[in-house]
């Protein structure tokens, strides 16, 4: 697990979360260039359930979610059969979370470290839209080399309140490629789709059989175990 918080300003940080699923471990920063103002991520914030762990917690212990009750627009770049799972994926999220995830629209962005910098706001949504890209690994410099996938989120002080109000998900293309299309156990497309897409609404990796296990392997469950469900209960939007 390859998990660091960037300090971008006063009030905003960003959390982004990779993982070699199926490649070998790596140290934090490992064959990571310019991302010396990265640090690991404290234990200490990790909020934890049964099933589930939290990328980030408030001071007592509530997770930090998403800001918004209406829609929030998210941008795909991907081949055509990437997005059809992507569109499944976000739709499935949506329902279990509450948090009106939309797909409006397809992009040519490609988000690199200073994401969502010159990303401007889609329709109603005042924040950046989420951006999900299948790109080739040295195309961002969000995305290591033999990384499945990342998910960056980006969290601002909204009336006082800490909450998520913009993110996107990397899928790597060429690792993408040696996994099956569409949704279904182990080594599928879509699985790499859902597991990015919890870390999106606020999910960490766990060390049991879960989807937000750190890695995929041909044992990797078909979609959301009830852990998982739980941690996206948890981190709901309630509107
Ligand atoms: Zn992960």
């Amino acid at each position: 697990m390859t998990t660091r918080w960037i300090f971008l300003g006063l009030l905003s940080l960003v959390l982004v979360t990779t993982h070699p699923w199926g490649g070998p471990v790596r140290t934090a920063l490992d064959g990571v260039s310019g991302l010396d103002q990265l640090q690991a991520l404290p234990d200490l914030l990790l909020g934890r359930g049964d099933g589930y762990a939290l990328t980030r917690t408030t001071e007592s212990g509530e997770p930090v979610r998403w800001h918004h009750c209406g829609t929030v627009p998210v941008l795909v770049n991907a081949s055509d059969g990437t997005t059809a799972d992507i569109v499944a994926a976000v739709s499935e999220v949506a329902d279990r979370t509450g948090l009106d995830l939309q797909v409006v629209g397809d992009t040519e962005l490609v988000p690199q470290l200073d994401w969502p910098a010159g990303v401007e706001p889609v329709g109603s949504y005042p924040y950046p839209p989420v951006v999900i890209a299948e790109t080739a690994a040295d195309e961002t410099g969000i995305l290591h080399e033999g990384d499945n996938g990342a998910a960056v989120t980006k969290e601002a002080a909204v009336g006082g309140t800490r909450q998520l109000v913009t993110g996107t998900v990397l899928l790597n293309a060429d690792e993408l490629d040696g996994f099956d299309a569409g949704f279904g156990p182990g080594l599928s497309r879509g699985n790499v789709i859902l597991h990015e897409l919890g870390h999106l609404v606020g999910l960490a990796h766990v060390a049991g059989n879960e989807l937000m296990h750190a890695y995929i392997s041909p044992r990797t469950p078909d979609g959301f175990t009830d852990g998982d469900v739980a941690g996206l209960e948890a981190v709901s939007v309630d509107c």
